[in-house]
């Protein structure tokens, strides 16, 4: 386990980019884990280099919670 704190599935899609090789995949559904002292992380690595990937577009992956509880008037 080792610090696992966060786990979450996103489905929608998403750009990820290797560091080394500059490949770009598209994924869904990729399983995000938050690791204390390194962030989040995810699943996805280079087929060509087995890094794992940077998210491309940060807009479409990073989770936006609704604020609907606290949104509410009382
Ligand atoms: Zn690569």
């Amino acid at each position: 386990m080792g610090g696992v704190t966060l786990k979450q599935n996103f489905n929608k899609m998403a750009d990820y980019k290797c560091e080394v090789c500059g490949d770009v995949v598209e994924k869904t559904g990729v399983t995000i884990r938050y690791i204390a002292g390194k962030g989040a992380i995810h699943d996805v690595q280079c087929e060509e280099c087995g890094e794992y990937m940077e998210l491309a577009n940060p807009k479409s992956g990073v989770p936006s919670f609704r604020s609907n509880r606290y949104g509410q008037t009382y």
